[in-house]
């Protein structure tokens, strides 16, 4: 497997659960640890619970069970996910490297996976029965080849494996651009996420582990520093922040990218190598978790029969192409939805919230829809030993 970042560390996690051996390789060799996504769905939290790893990610994370949303006058109502199913109503905020690190630290439980930091995967070769990997230690220089019956590109957005395989890609960028930061929390809301739309622009606040919380504002004229940041959440929510305690900054114009194709022979690309949405709606991170848990499946069934497994990835690039599909709509629409400013665009927006909150059936319908539970999905995996 290529690439260490969230999606990887948890396919390895799976696969080990599985009792399958994993080589995975990793350029970095240092544990920055960015804050990122920080939303864990439930779909995401039973694939975790599966490989033996809820307990620690519950601990570490804080459940956010409701977000108010309002316009620049008044809350205009509330999505309450505590009605969800269980074991999971609630959405868990959990920064990304904090999650990483946790998926890090608990590897070595894995007996059958190896996980090799500082090493760059620079070049596959197809065979008849299996497919080899040359592999470069980043600190000597050496290079060293493994064969392996899959390999499996987790390696992000840029993915070396897509480029090795010269799989195409279809992109496109946003017009709007975001500034986000995480901040000590002084609120009030406790562990309520608020959304406000407004005629001079829109702000998202999140809840984050250790009394802190994430704040995300449309950039004011493309101003993306700090201060455009502390600018937009005092002008619109009248709290305000302080430069100097921002934890975490980040600036960014959202894209969409898909590959052609998921997989080549005995190659796979799996989360952000196979696509990438817009952050908004924070569904990015969990779409590629659940395409680890189909190929974990998927994996386990042709590794043990020792069939061709090209009719199951075939499965696998159309069920996880879908789930896409879906889920990078939706996040193209939360994000028009928030990314018009001006007057007369707002009142409307303002009603048809306030419809859409108060009112069955909808208002029913919601707390899933955000929380990914209507997103189809591949098979869940059975993790026993083989
Ligand atoms: C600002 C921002 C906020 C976001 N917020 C959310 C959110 O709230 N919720 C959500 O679900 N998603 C969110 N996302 C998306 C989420 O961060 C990504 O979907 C996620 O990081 C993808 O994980 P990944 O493991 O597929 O790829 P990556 O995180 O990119 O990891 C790829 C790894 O592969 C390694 N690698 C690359 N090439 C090689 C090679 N040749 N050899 C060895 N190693 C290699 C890299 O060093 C890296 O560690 C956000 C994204 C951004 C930018």
């Amino acid at each position: 497997m290529i690439g260490a970042g969230p999606v990887g560390l948890f396919l390895s996690h799976l696969l080990g659960q599985a009792g399958i051996r994993t080589l995975l390789v990793e350029k970095r060799s240092t544990r920055d640890a960015p804050s990122m996504a920080i939303g864990l769905m439930p779909p995401s939290l039973r694939l975790f619970a599966q490989a033996g790893l809820a307990d620690p990610l519950l601990t570490a994370g804080v459940e956010v069970q409701t977000a108010v949303v309002h316009d620049q006058r008044r809350p205009l109502g509330r999505v309450d996910f505590s009605g969800l199913p269980p074991p999971f109503p609630f959405i868990l905020s959990l920064p990304q490297g904090a999650l990483m690190e946790i998926l890090r630290e608990r590897l070595s439980e894995k007996t059958s996976v190896r996980f090799a930091p500082g090493r760059q995967a620079i070049g596959v070769i197809q065979e008849q029965d299996c497919i080899r990997v040359q592999i470069r230690d980043l600190p000597t220089g050496r290079i060293s080849e493994h064969g392996a019956r899959y390999v499996i590109g987790c390696d992000g957005h840029n993915s070396d494996l897509r480029h090795f395989l010269n799989i195409p890609i279809s992109s496109k960028s946003y017009a709007p651009q975001f500034v986000m930061g995480d901040f000590p929390d002084t609120t009030d809301w406790e562990n309520a996420a608020h959304l406000f739309f407004t005629p001079t622009g829109s702000i998202e606040s999140f809840p984050l582990p250790g009394k802190a919380r994430r704040w995300v504002a449309l950039a004011p004229h493309g101003a993306q520093d700090t201060d455009a940041l502390l600018h937009q959440v005092k002008t619109i929510t009248g709290w305000q922040l302080s430069a100097h305690e921002e934890k975490w900054h980040s600036s960014f114009r959202p894209r969409r990218q898909l590959a052609d194709t998921f997989y080549q022979g005995r190659a796979i690309l799996c989360g952000d190598a196979a696509h990438v949405m817009s952050p908004i709606g924070g569904q990015g991170m969990n779409t590629g978790f659940a395409d680890a848990g189909h190929l974990a499946a998927l994996l386990r069934q042709a590794l043990r029969s020792g069939a061709d497994a090209a009719p199951l990835l075939a499965g696998y690039d159309h069920d996880r192409r879908r789930a896409f599909r879906i889920a990078a709509n939706r996040a193209a629409c939360g994000m028009w939805l928030g990314a018009h400013q001006g007057g007369l665009f707002s009142a409307m927006r303002s009603l048809l919230i306030r419809r859409v909150l108060l009112r069955p059936p909808l208002v029913y319908r919601l707390p899933a829809h955000f929380a990914m539970l209507t997103i189809p999905r591949g098979p869940i995996p059975d993790l026993e030993a083989s």
